[in-house]
């Protein structure tokens, strides 16, 4: 049986097919895409990052997780006890302020994730289509899927000692971390 940390090695080192890489984005940036043409209200207030506030949990695979944590702005850690911490709390652990830190490569879960009940019907119906594909992206690739607790998951790849190993070649790094969450945001000084 494989080991939690030989299996985050897996879902890390998967990562170096681009074809891989290239399915996740695509998935990424169709969500991106119709949120986009449905324009959700949020107000970027990140009570939806505050899980036990808010009352929900994010999942994600394991290819997502390693994803996240491969391509994360570098001075975002992802420390035990950090993880730890926000666990206690009830947050995510890249929560900035109101903010998301690592929202060019956050997980398809906190894409589709907004507080306008308005947008439940169709989220929801994007999500389950998304969890679809990101499965099918496992099973086309032979990598073992897991779907787990998000801070669970990290827990797991901090635990192991694998998120903080020197990490593959940083493809990505985003000039700027501290991106909204919001879509579109209400209010005369939100801006867009
Ligand atoms: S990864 Fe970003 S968007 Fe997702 S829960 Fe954490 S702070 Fe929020």
């Amino acid at each position: 049986m494989t080991s939690d940390a030989d299996l985050c090695r897996v879902w890390l080192e998967a990562l170096r097919d681009e074809r891989l890489v290239a399915e996740l984005g695509s998935i990424y940036a169709d969500i991106e895409s119709q949120v986009l043409d449905r324009e959700p209200v949020c107000t970027a207030s990140g009570r939806c990052c505050h899980f036990e506030r808010f009352g929900h949990r994010l999942y994600v695979t394991g290819l997502e997780a390693a994803y996240a944590l491969d391509r994360r702005p570098k001075s975002r850690s992802a420390e035990c006890a950090q993880i730890q911490n926000a666990s206690d709390a009830g947050t995510c652990p890249f929560q900035v302020g109101r903010l998301c830190g690592i929202h060019p490569v956050r997980p398809a879960g906190c894409r589709v994730f907004f507080c306008d009940d308005s947008a439940a019907l169709w989220v929801n119906a994007l999500a389950e289509v998304a969890c679809d594909r990101i499965k099918a992206v496992h099973d086309r690739f032979e990598i073992e899927y897991r779907y787990m607790e998000w801070r669970a998951m990290l827990g797991m790849f901090a635990q192991t000692g694998v998120a903080t190993e020197p990490k593959l070649p940083v493809v990505f790094e985003p000039a700027d971390p501290f991106v909204p969450l919001s879509v579109r945001r209400e209010g005369p000084s939100s801006g867009g």
